[in-house]
């Protein structure tokens, strides 16, 4: 959440290379923004309410001076937490003499005491936000030069950030984090700092991570220091192998038709994995004491889907919770268990505090991820790239079958039928490259038309479908903002069944497995009280008032059902004139908790 890019060098104007950066973190937060640049020895500040992607660099007169010459500067893109989105709000945040300013991501937790410690000084503040206390805490200590001051500033703050400083008086940048990412790119004498690595992949593919609680000052070269001990540390620099044009809409009108149409490959890559290391993993949940399944949002529903595939396949127990509860069962962790943490970015705020947990405990943690170089990547034993390329539409799709696939392998691995496994995923990879046609785009939309003035749906589904049902509502409600829900089929009855009424849309989920037949038995009920029920099914059945088809994958089902009902929650984004790239209360990688 939040997009963060700053420039520092001489080969490019940083302000409009920072704009434009913006414009490619706009999926993290995009309530507003706002960019700090240093021209001789001024901070000039320019921020708007609103999307970056509207702003016309061209016609910029006014607003931004960009024939100035400038060698350094810092954007941000807002997802608010403290205070309304207000252009007084929006970042950067700039100390009372206008000579330090800051960017942040994240929260402060104690920035409430902070606030009136600083007033009792003297300091007035000019938003709401949480962030400003950090800036006048660097102003407070500034006496000390800018890096001392930001290293005694960082020290007063708890709570999880990403904060890059500049101020007029000193040609440095400075970045700090704890809890969210941050990544220098280094390019030929000029350097990148940003939230997402896409945002400067055209420039360089030369990384460096920085870790929690450490510090990088880049004057000439970048200095990374660690917050603990003061102590200056090496960085190696890691070469990405991500293509530029990945991260690009290509031909395509939003991201997230085009990560949908990418699942033709993006499933064959998932599980084109060393071999050796599946098999080490799977010898360690077989070990393990107590597996925990750890994701939020999507990955959350695709670990739930992991503990029926481990049931199912491989006749084991695992557990699966969200991020967010997990603090609430961390009392069963022994240096015996091992967690599974499932996260698209490997940044997620609430997975890594649950990872946080694990490790203090001793267990052994296994991430599924994919960003390589991550927070999770580098904080666990054990790691897989799911290798989806950059996945930018908020509502995540390919990642998650991708997930999906992961999971799917290491269950068979487990149950020690590797290569089962392997045939019918690549099998069902290929049924998707199949499907994936114009014709069937086109049948979707059909029936996007027909139901997309409806104000709630229902999903249903059973075993290795039912997280599907689940996944399902959130990606219709996150793009299409229509009320839906995602239901066991068996458990209408017990209550749900009361909110169907005349033509309320509702799609089940009907594998061709032991479920298929209770299901349909399910849908019967909600269509006997007037449902209009939308089938999922290889076989098209009388029940279905619509049928989509889909071929029949067998335990790889969840990978292939989840896939029309993206489309139908892309295409009823479409005709409801939303932006599917950019649901409105949301932003990608939720970094906060
Ligand atoms: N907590 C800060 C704010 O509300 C930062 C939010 C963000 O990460 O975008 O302004």
């Amino acid at each position: 959440m939040c997009g963060i890019f700053a420039y520092k060098g001489s080969k490019k104007n940083a302000t409009e290379l920072v704009i434009q950066g913006l414009k490619k973190l706009e999926y993290r937060g995009y309530d507003s923004w706002g960019v700090a640049y240093k021209t001789d020895s001024k901070i000039n500040v320019y921020k708007e309410v609103g999307k970056i992607g509207s702003f016309d660099l061209q016609n910029a007169e006014g607003k931004i001076d960009f024939s100035l010459p400038c060698s350094l500067a810092v954007g941000h893109s807002r997802w608010a937490t403290h205070g309304g989105v207000t252009v007084e709000n929006a970042h950067p945040h700039l100390s009372s003499d206008n000579s330090i300013a800051i960017v942040h991501n994240g929260i402060i937790e104690n920035y409430a005491e902070l606030k009136k410690d600083l007033i009792n000084k003297g300091y007035k503040f000019k938003s709401e936000t949480d962030t400003e206390v950090i800036v006048h805490l660097i102003h407070d200590n500034i006496k000390l030069g800018l890096t001392d001051a930001v290293k005694k500033a960082i020290g007063y703050l708890h709570g999880r950030y990403a904060v890059l400083v500049i101020s007029k008086d000193e040609n440095i940048l400075i970045a700090a984090r704890r809890g969210s990412p941050l990544i220098v790119g280094s390019g030929e004498k000029e350097f990148f700092i940003a939230s997402d690595i896409p945002a400067f992949l055209e420039y360089t593919r030369k990384v460096m991570y920085l870790d929690d609680n450490q510090m990088v000052v880049i004057n000439d070269r970048p200095e990374f220091f660690d917050l603990e001990t003061g102590k200056q540390i090496e960085k190696r620099i890691v070469e990405i192998n991500w293509d530029a044009k990945e991260a690009e809409k290509g031909e395509f009108p939003h991201f997230m038709i085009k990560e949908i149409m990418e699942q033709k490959e993006t499933i064959s890559r998932a599980i084109n994995q060393d071999e050796d290391k599946i098999l080490k993993i799977a010898e360690a949940i077989k070990k393990a004491y107590g597996t925990y399944l750890i994701g939020c949002g999507t990955a959350g529903k695709v670990c739930l889907a992991g503990s029926y595939l481990f049931a199912k396949i491989a006749k084991r127990h695992v557990n699966s919770a969200f991020g967010s509860e997990f603090p609430s069962l961390q009392d069963f962790i022994t240096d015996k268990s091992l967690m599974i943490a499932v996260s698209q970015s490997g940044e997620t705020a609430d997975t890594l505090e649950a990872i946080e947990v694990a490790k203090k405990k001793n267990a052994k943690v296994l991430s599924i991820i994919n960003v390589e170089g991550s927070s999770m990547d580098r904080m666990s034993d054990y790691s897989i790239n799911i290798k989806a390329g950059p996945e930018k539409a908020v509502a995540s799709t390919k990642a998650t079958t991708s997930q999906l696939a992961i999971l799917t392998l290491l269950a068979y691995a487990v149950a020690g039928k590797l290569d089962e496994g392997k045939i019918l995923l690549v099998e069902a990879a290929s049924k998707i490259n199949d499907m994936l046609n114009p014709r069937y785009e086109e049948r979707i939309k059909t029936l996007a038309e027909k139901i997309m003035n409806h104000e709630s749906m229902y999903v249903i589904g059973k075993g290795l479908n039912y997280p599907m049902a689940l996944e399902s509502a959130i990606k219709l409600q996150e793009v299409s903002y229509i009320h839906a829900e995602g239901f066991a089929g068996g458990e209408l009855k017990h209550g749900p069944i009361a909110l169907i009424s005349k033509d309320t849309p509702c799609i089940a989920i009907v594998a061709n497995d032991e479920t298929k037949h209770e299901i349909l038995g399910n849908a019967m009920e909600v269509k006997a009280r007037g449902g209009y029920i939308i089938g999922v099914s290889p076989e098209n059945n009388e029940i279905f008032d619509f049928w989509i088809k889909v071929p029949d994958a067998g335990n790889a089902s969840p990978i292939v059902n989840i896939i029309p009902v993206q489309l139908l929650a892309y295409q009823l984004a479409v005709l409801r004139k939303n932006n599917p790239d950019m649901p409105r209360n949301l932003a990608k990688s939720v970094t906060v908790k």
